[in-house]
């Protein structure tokens, strides 16, 4: 460093304290990045990389972005999964002896950004903070931008996965002790995108925890000795809370209450079954349009469409919470008007918990304060109707419901509604509220009466008609006098500047007047703009009344949004009962009713319980409405429980701890792994956490596999499920395997459900009815036809099938179609013994050589899998 320009050595210096940051270094009127930083922006914002000296030999690499424009680059590196630290110089450079100096004022990361830019307003930004600890996990996940806070802890790597899945976070933090793969984290990094840091020991010091939460939320052990007694909760929250106050250079002063719940509170659903149900997203596209968020979300306000989301994350478990939800639809439901005139008032209320998390942090301007009281202005009326409402809920969240009306009057007195967005211009304290503001306002309008008056008095003693005084930022006030009238120019007029057609001059007395309004407005913008700091600094003051009273109002709009939908597709209130029965009349899939086009949508019932009824083997051709049946049942459960009224002419269900979602795995091997190793995986995941009040969709489990191994593992998974003894679970299970079917009789609680056909000669049309029973075939061939297979193709294969189905297998009821022809299905103990190593069976010799030339030394475990797996598909 010793050859540095100091400049550079200060950067540097800086550089150090923050190694993982890109550094945003000011200097003037820019924000400069060096050496790898330079390289790497550069490459990322597509600027100019240039150089400067900085003393050494080689010029320093360089690009910057202008200071006034840095919150885009600073969205779009964020975005990207970078951290940005902000140097800003602290001090005046016209003061400054020697170099200014600057600090990191701010650090910048996907977990925390708070730029309306880059988050959306139906989502939660959320930095989850995960310490591991003695086999446990605690878990805090943090919204800075609407100042949600919730803390939990996981007893399994699994629980794990599955809150990480909920809150889908931007930026994970966690301890050194948090041992996962690379292979692992790669895999959750796909999934969600975000990056992982892993933090000093230091923030997981529990006492320094416990200090920093009881400071932050003005709590105490006495006070919350459940959330106390959970050491890992405590030090996930406490390091959570200790990396804001480090990124922000704040006391977070939006972050006011803790939610701490336990994993089991809520019904559980693992990501893949989410992702399955299509809940917030379709499963090809991505996209919100097909996804069961996209029919139901009527809400009126980003706070409703947030909790909505979460809502559909965390179904209820407890009888009487759901009970109370859907008690309050069925109010709002009645209730048209009033539901309208709530509709409208909520329309106009913005996202208050963003806007007090602006305002909290100081970084609020005029509109956001003027969004807030126009917000604010909703809420007695709203206030209002609802009074009149009768169901528990409803009151019990009216009851603490505060208007807010202080804040309001504050804001609606003090800050003009036509203030500018820029707080240096003046113009934004409304007259009447401040008589110093007042007084310096009739300064600056007094002084326009002695300027016009000057104006009249130099027009007449000079004789130029067309004199006029003007005003500039540059000169200030001038008169301007046209070329026409020069020689008309008196003596004392100074000049100031000359135009092409025209010349400027001052006089001694426009200049003293000058100095008296532009003192004046000088002085007024300043006052100006103290005042409407107070203001915001007395609003947020506020930060949790308001913080409050939007939880308030987003569960209104998330009830309201269950009545509107409820309204508009007819969907109907269930019932919620306690003998493990889900009873379903007429049952619809609530998306796919909403996107066919050209028939009509078939309703279906379903019955299950815990006796005779808990498992459902459903068979039918490809395209019947299989899934969509299964999938719709799942969703009825999950709607019923998120307090939502469901798709169908009558629902009684009782409450599912698990839903599980599996489908089979398809040909398409994109992700590294092959798909049947995912799907086994996730079969196995359901055997290992289901329990007897789960309730668990299987779709073709078992297909991408060779036939006879797929029936195999089905058959076992069904006998295994449906034993009372081990599981018990309420099924539903697809399949194409016809021979399933024979459990039926064989276990009890097993069902057989086909989905109804009508043939007619080559053709079949699908029913979409369910109905008690297999089906007989699986009609291939026809599915095949109807998907615009060539005619000769469809008329070989019916030759071929003719064939097939003519070999010895009449009497022979358990039968299984392998790749080459039919064989008898075989008995347990057959199957068994028929677990052949492929070196038994194979003998082709390049797959022999092909297994020898394999590197075992250097092979990965994923590489070997699909080898693996691709070998095995050729046997
Ligand atoms: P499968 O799982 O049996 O192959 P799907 O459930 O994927 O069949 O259904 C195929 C298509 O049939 C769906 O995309 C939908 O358009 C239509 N469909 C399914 N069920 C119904 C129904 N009950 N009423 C009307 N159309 C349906």
């Amino acid at each position: 460093m010793s050859g540095m320009t100091p400049m550079m050595k200060q950067y540097l210096k800086t550089k150090e304290e923050y190694p993982e940051c890109i550094l945003f270094y000011r200097l003037g009127d820019f924000y400069e990045m060096f050496f790898e930083d330079a390289k790497l922006a550069s490459k990322e914002l597509e600027l100019t990389l240039t150089g400067k000296d900085c003393g050494l030999e080689e010029r320093a690499p360089m690009c910057g972005v202008p200071y006034h424009s840095a919150e885009v680059y600073l969205d779009k590196l964020v975005l990207k999964g970078y951290k940005v630290a902000i140097a800003e110089q602290v001090e005046d450079p016209k003061l400054a002896k020697g170099l200014v100096k600057r600090e990191v004022v701010r650090i910048v990361t996907p977990g925390t950004i708070t730029s309306s830019n880059v988050l959306k307003d139906d989502k939660n930004n959320y930095l989850l903070s995960i310490s591991y600890l003695s086999n446990h996990f605690g878990i805090a996940a943090v919204d800075i931008s609407t100042g949600d806070f919730f803390v939990t802890q996981a007893d399994s790597v699994h629980e794990l996965y599955d809150e990480i899945s909920r809150y889908s976070p931007s930026e994970v933090i966690c301890n050194h002790a948090f041992k996962i793969s690379t292979a692992e984290l790669d895999v959750l990094k796909n999934q969600y995108g975000f990056g992982i840091s892993f933090l000093d020991d230091q923030y997981y010091n529990e006492k320094e925890c416990r200090n920093i939460i009881s400071r932050q939320f003005n709590i105490s052990a006495g006070e919350r000795p459940g959330f106390f007694a959970m050491p890992e909760g405590i030090i996930s929250a406490g390091a959570a809370l200790r990396y804001l106050y480090e990124t922000q250079k704040s006391s977070c002063p939006n972050i006011q209450s803790i939610n701490y719940y336990s994993c089991g509170e809520y019904m559980i659903m693992d990501a893949g079954s989410k992702r399955n149900l299509e809940l917030f997203e379709t499963m090809r596209e991505k996209k919100k349009y097909g996804s069961l968020l996209w029919v139901i979300d009527k809400t009126r306000t980003a706070m409703g469409a947030r909790l909505l989301r979460s809502y559909i994350e965390q179904p209820l478990i407890n009888t009487d919470a759901i009970e109370k939800r859907h008690e309050s639809v069925a109010e709002f439901l009645d209730r048209y008007i009033d539901r309208q005139e709530l509709g409208e008032y909520l329309s106009s209320v913005y996202d208050l918990e963003r806007l007090i998390g602006r305002i909290s942090s100081g970084l609020a301007g005029t509109k956001d304060m003027l969004a807030l009281a126009a917000s604010l202005k909703m809420l007695p009326h709203i206030k209002n109707i609802i009074n009149t409402f009768s169901s528990r809920l409803i009151c019990s969240l009216n009851q603490d419901f505060d208007v807010l009306e202080d804040v309001y009057e504050l804001i609606f007195n003090s800050i003009s509604e036509d203030a500018p967005a820029l707080l240096k211009e003046g113009g934004i304290i409304k007259s009447g509220y401040s008589d110093e503001i007042d007084k310096l306002r009739s300064a600056g309008s007094e002084g326009k009466n002695w300027l016009a008056k000057l104006e009249t008095k130099e027009r007449k003693k000079t004789g130029i008609k067309t004199l006029k005084i003007k005003y500039n930022k540059v000169f200030g006030y001038y008169f301007e006098v046209t070329n026409s009238y020069k020689a008309s120019v008196p003596d004392y007029f100074i000049r100031r500047q000359t135009l092409a057609n025209a010349e400027r001059y001052t006089t001694t007395e426009l200049a003293e007047i000058e100095e008296l309004i532009l003192g004046a407005n000088g002085k007024l913008i300043e006052l100006e703009y103290s005042v409407f700091n107070l203001i915001r600094e007395k609003t947020a003051a506020q930060v949790a009344r308001i913080q409050a009273s939007a939880k308030t109002i987003a569960a209104f709009d998330v009830l309201i949004s269950f009545a509107n939908a409820a309204y508009k597709y007819n969907y109907v209130k269930p019932s919620i009962n306690s003998k493990g029965i889900i009873s379903i009349k007429e049952g619809r899939h609530p998306v796919v009713e909403r996107m066919i086009k050209n028939e009509a949508f078939i309703a279906n019932d379903t019955f299950l319980d815990n006796a005779k009824n808990r498992m459902g083997i459903i068979t039918g051709p490809n395209m019947a409405g299989k899934s969509t049946y299964m999938r719709q049942n799942a969703l009825i459960v999950l709607m019923a429980q998120i307090g939502a009224f469901v798709p169908a002419k009558s629902a009684d269900i009782c409450i599912c701890d698990r839903i599980f979602t599996r489908v089979g795995a398809s040909d398409d091997l994109g992700s590294g792994q092959s798909t049947f190793m995912v799907e086994m995986n996730e079969v196995a995941d359901i055997l290992k956490n289901a329990t007897k009040n789960s309730f668990i969709i299987l779709d073709e489990i078992g297909r991408g596999t060779s036939t006879f191994d797929g029936l195999s593992i089905a058959w076992a998974v069904v006998e295994h499920i449906s034993n009372t003894k081990i599981l018990g679970a309420k099924t539903l299970f697809s399949t194409h395997y016809h021979e399933l079917t024979e459990l039926e009789g064989s276990i009890s609680g097993v069902n057989n459900y086909c989905i109804l056909v009508k043939e007619s000669g080559d053709n079949i049309t699908f029913l979409r009815k369910i109905i008690k029973g297999g089906a007989d075939k699986s009609y291939g061939i026809q599915v095949a036809k109807l998907a615009g297979i060539p005619e000769n193709v469809i008329k070989r294969a019916k030759e071929l099938l003719e064939e097939l189905s003519g070999a010895d297998i009449a009497n022979n009821a358990r039968v299984i179609a392998s790749g080459k022809g039919y064989k008898p299905v075989p008995r347990q103990d057959e199957l068994e013994a028929s677990q052949l190593s492929i070196f038994d069976t194979v003998k082709d010799d390049e797959i022999i050589s092909e297994i020898r030339d394999i590197d075992l030394s250097v092979i990965t475990p994923i590489d070997a899998l699909n080898t693996l797996y691709r070998l095995q598909n050729t046997v």
